[in-house]
């Protein structure tokens, strides 16, 4: 799935894009690494942005079996409650050669504790399973969708490619940031700061492809 997608949950129809205008924008993701990053990238736009932690909004289920399906519906489910437009974030790592796994699992890989240093791990068993040939390029997926309290939503798909390192390192950034290195380079995300990954990342792509069609 390449990074250029869009749509509007309106079937093929073409729907021109609506603008969002400044005022509260609900974030509407519990994971406290990806509100610090959308908000960092929102700053300059004049966007007044509330977590869902903020309003105490319930985290709907994630039952969609792509990221974009998975970020409308956590979209949707804020904007009908808060009554204003809501963003939502759905995103995860997936290995080439597992297949994409862990993908749209990518939280679920941490256990109810979360623990990314589990998840990390089993990563790494995965890929020796399949032996010491394996490929180990790997990239982020990010699907963000904006919800209007109407109902009138968009997606944007981004996406970075990288190589899997052993053992992980640094110790900024979060979820699997330690063990991905982007593009050629040789840091992975978490030994940068947030500025440096929030121009590179999956997150920024999508982003890049909001800005340009919403604001
Ligand atoms: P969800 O979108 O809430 O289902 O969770 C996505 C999961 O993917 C996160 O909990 C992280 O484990 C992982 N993930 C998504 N984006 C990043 C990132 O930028 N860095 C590291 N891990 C990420």
């Amino acid at each position: 799935m390449r990074g250029d997608f869009c749509h509007t949950g309106q079937g093929d129809r073409p729907v021109s894009h609506r603008k969002l205008t400044p005022g509260k924008l609900v974030i509407a993701s519990h994971n406290q690494g990806k509100v610090r990053e959308i908000r960092e990238l929102l700053g300059p736009y004049g966007i007044e942005p509330v977590s869902a932690a903020e309003l105490d909004l319930p985290e709907p289920d994630e039952t969609g079996t792509t990221f974009a399906a998975n970020a409308e519906l956590k979209a949707r489910a804020a904007a009908d409650l808060s009554g204003l437009p809501a963003l939502a974030d759905d995103s995860g790592l997936c290995v080439e050669a597992l297949g994409g796994e862990p993908g749209i699992f990518s939280a679920r890989w941490g256990g109810p504790e979360k623990d990314f240093g589990l998840a990390m791990r089993l990563v790494n068993d995965n890929l020796a399973k399949v032996g010491p040939e394996a490929s180990r390029d790997a990239h982020f997926v990010c699907a963000l969708s904006l919800c209007w309290p109407d109902g009138h939503i968009e997606t944007f798909e981004g996406r970075v490619d990288g190589t899997l390192v052993w053992p992980p390192r640094g110790d900024k950034g979060h979820g699997y940031d330690p063990m991905f290195v982007p593009g050629e380079g040789k840091l992975t995300f978490a030994e940068m700061d947030d500025a440096t990954k929030n121009t590179i990342s999956h997150r920024a792509d999508a982003f890049r492809k909001l800005v340009a069609a919403l604001l």
